[in-house]
C-alpha cells in the first residue's frame, strides 16, 4: 500500500513535471533563431576578381553588409546574422566553413562578384547573374568558376595539408564532389532558384541560370548553402552597377527578398 502510494505519487509529480517540461522545450526550439551565414568572399590580401574602377571584395563586403541590416531591421532576433568577414581580412575557405558550422548555421550565403580570363575576347561584352549550389559541373565554364574561387586557397601557407591534397586547378580533383551526397541539396536549390529570380527580376541583372559546380566552402560547410555570383566585372558597364552605390543595394534587397520568400516556406510560425 505504501510502495503503491510512493509510485503514485511519484508518477503525479513526472506528469506534472513531464508536460512543463516539454512545454519549455517546445518554446525555447520555436524561439531559437534562424542563423543566417553570410560569406563576402575573399579580403585583405585577396582582391578576388579586379575590374577597371573596383574590386570584387569591396563589392560583396558592401553588399553582404547592406544584407544583414535588412534582416537585423525586418526580424531583429529572430534571424541571427553571421558574418565570415565584416572588414577587409583574409579568411582561409575552410575557416569560412568552420565559422558557419561552429555557428549551427541554417543556411550559408556566399556572395561573390564573376570575370572571366583576360585572353577570352568575350569578357567586355559577357554580363549576367548566376547562383550555385554544389554539384558536380556539367560545363567546362562552370568548372572554370569553381577552379577560380577554389584557387584561394593558394595563398595560404600548408594549403595542401588542409585541404587534404586537394588541387583546385586539376580537374580530378573534383571527383570528390560528384561522389559527395548533398543532404541539403533541396533547400539549397530552393534558396538558388529564389535568389536567381530576384536578382534577374528585381535587380535587372541578365539570367546567367542556377548552375552546379564543386565550391569548397559550399562542400565543407554542413547546411543549405549557395554561391552567388552577382555578375561580371570584366564589363564595363556591369562594373559602373556593381561598384555603385545604388547598384550594390539592388543587389542586396534582391537577396534580401529571396531570403523573406524562403524564411516564409521555412518558418511559417514564426514572426
Ligand atoms: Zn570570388
Amino acid at each position: 500500500m505504501r510502495i503503491r502510494t510512493i509510485i503514485l505519487a511519484a508518477s503525479l509529480i513526472i506528469g506534472a513535471v513531464g508536460p512543463l517540461w516539454a512545454r519549455t522545450s517546445d518554446k525555447s526550439a520555436a524561439q531559437k533563431p534562424f542563423t543566417l551565414v553570410l560569406d563576402p568572399g575573399h579580403g585583405g590580401k585577396d582582391s578576388g576578381c579586379v575590374g577597371d574602377i573596383s574590386n570584387e571584395k569591396t563589392i560583396v563586403l558592401n553588399v553582404a553588409k547592406m544584407l544583414g541590416e535588412m534582416v537585423k531591421e525586418a526580424y531583429g532576433d529572430s534571424v541571427k546574422t553571421v558574418f565570415t568577414r565584416n572588414s577587409d581580412t583574409f579568411i582561409s575557405l575552410q575557416e569560412r566553413a568552420n565559422i558557419a558550422n561552429r555557428a549551427g548555421g541554417d543556411f550559408f550565403v556566399s556572395i561573390h562578384v564573376n570575370s572571366v580570363d583576360k585572353r577570352s575576347p568575350g569578357r567586355r561584352n559577357i554580363t549576367g547573374a548566376s547562383v550555385y549550389t554544389l554539384g558536380l559541373h556539367k560545363s567546362e565554364n562552370n568548372l572554370g568558376v569553381a577552379m577560380r574561387e577554389n584557387a584561394v586557397m593558394e595563398l595560404e601557407e600548408d594549403f595542401s595539408e588542409t585541404y587534404q591534397g586537394f588541387d583546385p586547378n586539376s580537374s580530378e580533383s573534383y571527383i570528390i564532389f560528384e561522389l559527395s551526397q548533398d543532404a541539403n541539396i533541396k533547400q539549397s536549390l530552393e534558396m538558388a532558384s529564389l535568389m536567381q529570380g530576384q536578382l534577374t527580376g528585381y535587380a535587372g541583372r541578365a539570367d546567367k541560370d542556377v548552375r552546379q559546380a564543386g565550391f569548397w566552402v559550399l562542400w565543407s560547410t554542413s547546411m543549405p548553402s549557395v554561391l552567388v555570383e552577382l555578375d561580371f566585372i570584366c564589363n564595363p558597364q556591369a562594373e559602373r552597377f556593381l561598384a555603385s552605390k545604388n547598384g550594390q543595394k539592388k543587389c542586396a534587397e534582391a537577396l534580401f527578398r529571396a531570403f523573406k520568400e524562403y524564411y516564409r516556406h521555412h518558418r511559417p510560425n514564426a514572426s
